[in-house]
């Protein structure tokens, strides 16, 4: 009798991937699947980004580096956060890790003992709530109203802090909502939890998917002593169209980093070797490929949230930011004799083939999630049978 560790038994699979890989398997069955399920581009990587791989496998750049990052590709990390982001963070203030989600849980592993709280707004990206459990910490969901785009006051963050808060997850623009803090709001937080004793996880993935003149900060720079107190987390999978190399960073108190590189030094070794080479000519060549995803999204953004919100029952907030749509569908739910997110997700999949994420993976049951990160044609298709559906 095989008995799987509590720790392990306790925490759910990752339903963004669970549902890519079903929809995978389907297509791979020969069914016309029209998939809204895993946040990743439709873009290949651009052709600069690969050449410098294949340069670096070339130059037998094939060994360990270090378990916390080579360091030639922290430094251009840090000089990419001194010019894009306005942060001073020296290279050994930086960890490269095999993902932004490694870098989070390792982060999670180094500062959470059990039974500290870590406040998480909601709706949350999925593997924050496993990743906290997974450290033995107490989830606190903050959860933001539908009618302000779910994002938070500041003072709804200040009252849930005590003694036990550890860390404040925030994530800017949003995975799944859709939304983006403007500089003024993210800036009001700032000034309310500069003071408190909280360390904030500030993901900033999606920095470079902003639409309709919404503006980008990085939160550390919003209040005078932020920086000590704030991890920034980042990532190449989203702005370069890099989901499967496996690179993301987090920079922070050296305390911190360093902590994390101790942990990576058991678990990982190093992210891949020719891919962080890649990675340096991807921080410092030309960026025009980053606009030129983020204007497609942007269009492809504004058609799905319209052809959505022109179904009978769906009503969505409008994306500014990332790549997903998160309509509230709770009035079809009886259409289709259903009571819940996922029951409505394998309904449609079933009935129409198209492929969504279940709110209830991000905390909420009345929802579902679409990645338009997807040809228009795409979009269509899938929104025509989901429209015939719930007519
Ligand atoms: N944070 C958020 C909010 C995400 O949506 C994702 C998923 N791609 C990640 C972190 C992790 O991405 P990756 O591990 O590919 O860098
Ligand atoms: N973050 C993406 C998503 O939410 C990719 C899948 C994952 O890492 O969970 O779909």
């Amino acid at each position: 009798m095989i008995r799987i560790s509590k720790r392990a038994a306790n925490i759910a699979a990752s339903a963004t991937l669970a549902v890519s890989a079903k929809a995978k398997q389907m297509k791979a069955e020969g069914i016309d699947v029209v998939s809204f399920g895993a946040g990743e581009p439709d873009f290949d990587t651009p052709g600069f980004i690969k050449d410098a791989a294949k340069e670096g496998l070339d130059k037998g750049l094939t060994k360990y580096t270090a378990a916390s990052g080579a360091p030639e590709l922290k430094k251009a990390i840090a000089e990419k956060l001194r010019r894009q982001n306005g942060l001073d963070y020296e290279p050994s203030q930086v960890v490269i890790s095999c993902g932004g989600k490694h870098a989070l849980y390792g982060a999670f592993q180094v500062l959470v003992e059990p039974g500290d709280e870590v406040l998480l707004p909601s709706p949350y990206w999925v593997s924050y709530r496993e990743q906290i459990k997974l450290a033995g910490g107490k989830v606190v969901e903050l959860r933001g109203q539908e009618e302000n785009d779910f994002k938070l006051k500041p003072e709804q963050i200040v009252q849930a802090i005590n003694e036990r808060s550890k860390v404040l997850v925030l994530n800017s623009p949003s995975n799944p909502g859709g939304f983006a803090y403007t500089p003024d709001e993210l800036k009001a937080i700032a000034k309310a939890v500069v003071d408190e004793d909280i360390i904030v996880f500030s993901d900033e993935i999606y920095e470079n998917l902003v639409y309709g003149g919404q503006k980008f900060v990085s939160f550390a720079t919003l209040a005078n002593g932020l920086i000590e107190k704030t991890v920034t987390f980042n990532s190449l999978s989203k702005t370069y169209a890099m989901t499967g190399w496996r690179l993301g960073y987090a920079a922070g108190p050296q305390e911190i980093i360093s902590a994390m590189g101790r942990l990576q030094s058991h678990e990982t070794s190093n992210p891949v070797t020719f891919c962080m080479y890649a990675a340096i000519a991807a921080l410092q060549g030309d960026q025009s490929c980053v606009g030129q995803m983020r204007d497609e999204f942007a269009k492809r953004g504004q058609h799905m949230w319209q052809r959505l919100n022109a179904i009978k029952g769906i009503s969505c907030i409008k994306p500014v930011g990332a790549f997903y749509c998160f309509p509230n569908v709770s009035d079809c739910y009886e259409k289709l004799g259903v009571n819940d997110s996922v029951a409505f997700a394998d309904a449609v999949l079933d009935k129409i083939n198209v492929a969504l994420v279940p709110g209830i993976a991000f905390g909420w049951d009345t929802h579902v999630r679409l990645c338009f990160a997807t040809s228009t044609e795409q979009i269509d298709k899938g929104l025509d049978r989901l429209e015939k559906l719930l007519s």
